[in-house]
């Protein structure tokens, strides 16, 4: 098998270390990651600049562009036969509810999403976790078991892992992404010249965060797994939408 490995805290972060010693027992892992933190960079594409991808030391591609460059340029350049699967993590933080729609890590996952195995994002629920071997064991545990019985190759799986050992660990958990409440205020301080400049607030605290949901299964010590899909359209308005538009042109 071969698998492209990213994520979105860069090419040194020790989650992508042990996501990258995790997968060799599946196949050949190619790794192309950013060259520094871009966290938060969403699905975004570096259209303006080129990208130069350096392969490190550690036999890594560094590309100074987003999650979703390294991916892409995995793909459709830097490697000689498309990849089985992408496999994107493992995240210092979770990634649950609305933050998948800022997460870096869910889109390397989701630029994989036309490839014979779904993508996987993975996440563990702390910025400085000191289980990064439980989320491994769960990215083994399920690239083993799609391997035994697949599932559509256009699924995303978004995981989220508790920093818990194993022992503590209270199995896996099928879920649907939960609601934040509205992110905190923006930060206004002063640089050193005395300008005005703005730091993005924290994510706002759960508020949809009941039985189904991913932040409902990690706080009880479960491994959340989220079946994603792409699609935005919301399907179920669109034939009342034909209707509301009837009469907008004489
Ligand atoms: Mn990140």
């Amino acid at each position: 098998m071969q698998i492209l490995v990213s994520n979105d805290d860069g090419y040194l972060s020790p989650g992508l270390h042990t996501l990258v010693a995790a997968m060799r027992g599946f196949g050949t892992v190619t790794v192309v990651a950013p060259d520094r933190d871009r966290s938060g960079a969403s699905n975004s594409l570096t259209l303006e600049n080129p990208l130069r991808a350096t392969l490190t030391e550690s036999g890594y591609y560094k590309v100074n562009g987003t999650p979703t460059d390294c991916v892409h340029l995995g793909i459709t350049g830097l490697m000689d036969a498309e990849p089985d699967m992408v496999v994107s993590g493992i995240n210092l933080g979770a990634n649950l509810g609305d933050d998948v729609i800022y997460s870096g890590t869910v889109a390397a996952a989701m630029e994989g999403r036309h490839l014979g195995l779904p993508a996987l994002a993975v996440s563990i629920c702390s910025f400085t976790p000191t289980h990064l071997e439980t989320a491994a064991w769960a990215v083994e545990t399920i690239v083993h078991k799609l391997q035994a019985e697949p599932l559509p190759a256009e699924v995303i799986l978004n995981i989220n892992i508790p920093d818990l050992p194993l022992e503590k660990i209270h199995g896996f958990r099928a879920t649907r992404l939960g609601h934040r409440h509205k992110a905190e205020p923006a930060t206004r301080t002063m640089d050193p010249r005395g300008q005005t400049i703005f730091w993005v607030g924290p994510p706002g605290p759960e508020q949809d965060a009941g039985e189904g949901t991913d932040f409902h299964a990690v706080n009880q010590g479960c491994i959340s797994v989220t079946p994603l899909q792409i699609d935005l359209t919301r399907h179920g308005q669109v034939a009342s939408m034909q209707g509301w538009l009837a009469d907008v042109m004489p």
